[in-house]
């Protein structure tokens, strides 16, 4: 490099800088490429200069700078042999090159009233529901284990609250009646035992005459004597979720292989997992139903942590080859997206973004625009970021790590991760 010389060095628009202290990442969202530099302080000066709202990703460098600087001579390296960035003579150039960055518009921070550019509020709130879940009675005759914890991890039936709690089928058509015009692509019916609300067929029928994804989750416990019952529904847009758990063996794989084969309605099958043999069972006697029948779904149960360390919780590599895109980076930067646009409706009417969350309104009370706006503006599930909780704020990664599920919250820590965070 001349060392008289000047130079713009210069990061292509596609590619997002995250600096915590010393540590940097350079991370292709076209690519999914990532370049990292811990602990190196000349880095995350020069990232920060690249980085600040004036510089848009160029800033002057000299020669003189370049030759008496190895980590900079490497970022730029890097940069170059990754197609990620490059120098270029400035008296090649009469001003200093634009790029065309993108930021999020409204910051990451929402201001009650000012979220207008990224949610939609006012006549559009509705566009922001994605998906209602209905328990529609938490009666059932079984004793599973699992019917206190799963329903907090995953959409799992479940007898919580008050025996014997039913959810009229009036309440549910009013509710779903306002959803008209909304985003809403699909409802969940869960129980207790759903076979057990006296007013199914009724329910069914007036779901089959919406032109979104319904499912109806059940336990194969009480599919055993209501069968017949699911299979005289018929309805395209309708599926049956079967609910499984342990022990996971021939007797069982064949017997809901031949559900699978009589129901009417397209069959999902939920396999609850809890340790690396009942995994393996899945394995040997499940996958020749058809993998794309299975989901294979860890629970946490409090005493299989060492289970979800090896099967659930996020390599380094496994973050990296996630490789989210720019849209997704943008979209963690302001809401979760695995609770965003979601309800859910206790079999007692209260109405929750989150099971884990307390409620944020009640079914014969509130109007569905009233919950949605009550959520969107002060509700606590479906902004619950990464980027706002310990240690994963101080964590270079914490745009590209997936957003925070139910399981930090059932395991009561945010970095369900094998990465050391820099104190
Ligand atoms: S079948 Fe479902 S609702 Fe019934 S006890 Fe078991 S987990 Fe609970
Ligand atoms: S600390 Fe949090 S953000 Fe960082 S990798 Fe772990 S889970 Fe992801």
């Amino acid at each position: 490099m001349k060392k008289n010389n000047s130079y713009w060095l210069f990061l292509e628009p596609h590619v997002r800088i995250f600096i915590k202290r010393d540590h940097v990442l350079l991370y292709d969202t076209l690519k999914g490429k990532v370049l990292e530099y811990c602990k190196d302080h000349e880095i995350s000066k020069v990232a920060k200069r690249l980085k600040g709202i004036k510089n848009l990703f160029t800033i002057k460098i000299t020669g003189k700078e370049i030759n008496g600087n190895a980590s900079l001579a490497q970022l730029i390296s890097d940069l170059k042999e990754n197609c990620m960035g490059d120098i270029i003579d400035s008296s090649l150039s009469r001003g200093k090159p634009v790029q065309l960055v993108r930021i999020l518009n409204n910051q990451a921070e929402l201001k009650k009233n000012k979220f207008d550019n990224f949610w939609s509020i006012g006549e559009d709130i509705l566009a922001n529901l994605k998906e209602i879940s209905f328990f529609i009675t938490n009666r059932c005759e079984r004793d599973c284990e699992i019917c206190k914890y799963a329903y907090k991890q995953f959409p799992f039936c479940s007898t919580n609250g008050k025996a014997g709690e039913i959810l009229e089928v009036d309440k549910i058509r009013n509710f779903v009646i306002q959803a008209k015009g909304s985003g809403l692509s699909r409802i969940n019916i869960l129980g207790g035992n759903i076979l057990s609300y006296p007013e199914l067929e009724t329910l069914f029928n007036f779901l089959a005459g919406i032109p979104i994804l319904k499912s109806y989750f059940i336990h194969v416990k009480n599919l055993k004597n209501g069968f017949e019952r699911i299979a005289s529904l018929t309805d395209r847009l309708s599926e049956l979720e079967v609910l499984i758990e342990a022990p996971f063996n021939k007797g069982k794989a064949d017997y809901i292989e031949k559900i699978v084969q009589r129901a009417t309605l397209e069959t999902c099958l939920c396999l609850v997992v809890k340790n690396e043999n009942e995994l393996l069972n899945i394995q040997k006697y499940f996958y020749s139903i058809g993998p794309d029948k299975l989901r294979i779904q860890p629970c946490f149960n409090a005493n299989n942590f060492d289970f979800f360390h090896e099967h659930v919780f996020l390599s380094k590599q496994r973050i990296i080859e996630s490789s989210p895109s720019e849209k997704d980076i943008f979209t963690r930067m302001a809401a979760n997206p695995t609770n965003f646009g979601k309800l859910i409706v206790g079999s007692n009417g209260k109405i929750y973004g989150n099971m884990n969350n307390a409620p944020i309104g009640l079914l014969e009370k509130d109007s569905l625009r009233h919950i949605l706006y009550r959520e969107l503006d002060s509700g606590k599930s479906w902004r619950r970021l990464r980027t706002n909780v310990q240690p994963c704020k101080s964590c270079v990664y914490n745009l590209l790590c997936p957003p925070l599920s139910n399981y930090e919250t059932v395991l009561g820590q945010n970095n369900l991760c094998q990465i050391e965070i820099d104190p």
